[in-house]
């Protein structure tokens, strides 16, 4: 079932969402050659407690840190750690955080300094085609008109989607109905309604779309290990449009 959210709880998610938003602006400022996820994953913790949130994955099915880190080829859920960052690497960063019971959920790829320029048409490609999603988050179109708008674009610049990880609701929970795949046909799927919140969150990967977990059960890799990025947004469907509650 997808929960709609009124007035007053759209309220609390654009304060999780600024919460979530802010993080991400700040660990942006502190990507560099040398720095550790470790080092991103504190700053990340300290700032978030700072504003009286709390960080939504920690201690989530068990997971050990505030952020997800994930570096190159790794695609989603890498864990921060003693990994230094190197120039002409990239960066996923996946930040979520709950204020008073409501969750934010968003992610930016990042490059530490500079790097190849197909990896950096692969972080541009990835961005708009959340851009092009959100665009398509309105009142009386149907979800899957999002999954196909991410998809077509990507697919045109000759890359291609996660298929084995998708957005969702968010709300209460980090994780509610419905799903927000990267892929589909438009017109499917439920019509869009005032107070859904979707994170909405297209996983690029610059090779083939498959994907696979590490050894240690949490790092998602591409099986090609070609290269990967990852953003996403919260979005509320309004009235009068997408409002993105987690702008970076
Ligand atoms: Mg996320
Ligand atoms: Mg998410």
């Amino acid at each position: 079932m997808i929960e709609l959210k009124n007035r007053e709880q759209l309220q609390l998610m654009r304060r999780a969402g600024a919460i979530v938003g802010e993080t991400l602006q700040l660990l942006r400022g502190l990507v560099r050659e040398g720095v550790t996820t470790e080092e991103l994953d504190q700053a990340a913790e300290a700032y978030i407690l700072k504003c009286g949130a709390a960080p939504a994955f920690k201690g989530y099915d068990g997971f050990p840190a505030t952020l997800c880190t994930s570096v190159n080829e790794e695609v989603v859920h890498g864990i921060p750690g003693s990994r230094k960052l190197r120039g002409g690497d990239i960066i996923s960063i996946d930040c979520g955080a709950f204020y008073q019971g409501y969750c934010g959920d968003a992610a930016i790829t990042v490059p530490v300094g500079e790097i190849e320029p197909e990896w950096r048409r692969l972080l541009e490609v990835c961005e708009q085609s959340l851009a092009l999603g959100i665009d398509q988050a309105r009142v009386e179109k149907r979800l899957f008109d999002i999954s196909s708008a991410v998809q077509s674009y990507v697919e045109k610049n000759g890359m291609s989607v996660v298929r084995d990880y998708v957005g969702h609701g968010i709300g209460r929970q980090m994780h509610e109905d419905p799903q927000v795949p990267n892929f589909g046909k438009p017109g499917r799927g439920p019509r869009l309604t005032q107070g859904m919140v979707l994170a909405i969150e297209p996983m690029v990967n610059m090779g083939g779309y498959k994907v696979e977990t590490l050894s240690n059960n949490w790092t998602v890799v591409t099986v090609d290990r070609s290269p990967s990025a990852h953003f996403e947004h919260t979005v509320a469907i309004m009235e009068d449009g997408p409002e993105i509650l987690t702008k970076v």
